[in-house]
């Protein structure tokens, strides 16, 4: 029987990429909508998350809201005792996702923190090659247009939105998911704009075991868009590019498989219900806790959409 979902915030991930998923999912049925500002065609709209609840209905629920407003919604909708599947990252804070994981714990509720760019086609294939392969380095450069990707979403400046380190934890979703151990902070460098709170720009200096790697992030480049991790091993360099789209291994271009990201995040959260299995990795946000805890700030020119 197909699930019952719910979505949360229809803005622009929601339309990009979950309603297009769903719909082509036969293992789920949307069944509502709850938005400030839009309306979801053929299914039941209501504003508020208090409004649903108010119904009584069961359902599970897809988050789709920025992170600084996410917890408070997590938190009503498991203590409904519906599962949970949320946008990263997976909280403003790792105290909060501390509290929904326990939270969820307790009511038996599966909750999925997703990685959308773990699901992208290089990084099971990426992965599987470092296994047998030693590391010796890796360089990260993601470097992308603010305002082509969050065309005036004040959020991403505000405190709790994370800022570059918007992109940039997707980028450490896929480190972490690839690497076999625990990525270490060493130095991090932020440059953040005179009129906001959050970075526009920085370096993140890291070490896995005795390998140093580099992170650079950049929200303002116009142009072609940046996002690659190369890890130099043994047996030549592994270098994933287009955010996970594309991977060459020591030169040779790789042929991958090509379900989007979403159809897979939407495909686990459903082996998960029916496994009432929970997802929760908190490791890219805890290194961009750490690289805002140990940087260094400079100001950056202020910044208008
Ligand atoms: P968005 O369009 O600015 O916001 C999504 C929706 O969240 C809004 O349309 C709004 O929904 C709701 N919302 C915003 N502020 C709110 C508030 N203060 N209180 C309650 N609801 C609020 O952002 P987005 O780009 O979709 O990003 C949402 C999440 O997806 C973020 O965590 C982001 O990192 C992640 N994500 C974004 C992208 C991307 O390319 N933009 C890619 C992958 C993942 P209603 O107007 O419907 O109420």
């Amino acid at each position: 029987m197909a699930i019952d979902l719910v979505i949360v915030g229809v803005g622009k991930i929601a339309k990009d990429q979950h309603l297009p998923a769903i719909g082509k999912n036969s293992d789920y049925r949307l069944v509502a909508a709850i938005s400030r500002n839009a309306a979801v065609e053929d299914v039941e709209n209501f504003e508020t998350i208090d409004d649903w609840l108010a119904t009584g209905q069961k359902a599970a629920v897809s988050l789709c809201v920025p992170p600084s407003v996410r917890t408070e919604i997590a938190r009503k909708v498991i203590a409904a005792g519906c599962d949970l599947m949320i946008e990263k990252p997976p909280a403003a804070t790792l105290g909060e996702i501390e509290l929904l994981r326990s939270a969820s714990n307790k009511a038996g509720t599966v909750l999925y923190a997703t990685w959308h760019s773990r699901r992208a086609a290089a990084v099971d294939p990426a992965r599987r090659w470092l296994e047998k392969r030693s590391i010796r380095s890796v360089k990260i450069s993601w470097r992308e247009n603010v305002r082509q990707w969050h065309p005036g979403q004040d959020w991403v400046f505000k405190p709790g939105g994370f800022g570059v380190f918007d992109p940039g934890i997707n980028a450490l979703s896929i480190l972490t998911e690839i690497l076999p151990e625990r990525v270490i902070v060493e130095s991090a460098r932020l440059s953040i704009p005179e009129n906001r709170a959050t970075p526009i720009a920085g370096d993140v200096a890291m070490r896995h075991k005795d390998c140093p790697i580099h992170m650079t992030l950049d929200w303002l480049q116009e142009g072609e868009q940046t996002w690659t991790i190369t890890v130099e091993t043994d047996d030549g360099p592994l270098d994933l590019t287009k955010g996970g789209a594309a991977l060459s291994l020591a030169g040779k271009s790789q042929e991958l498989e090509r379900p989007g990201e979403y159809d897979r995040l939407y495909a686990d959260f459903a082996r998960l219900i029916q496994e009432r299995q929970s997802d929760v990795d908190t490791e890219p946000l805890r290194i961009v806790a750490d690289a805002m805890m140990t940087a260094r700030i400079d100001q950056a020119p202020p910044f208008h959409f």
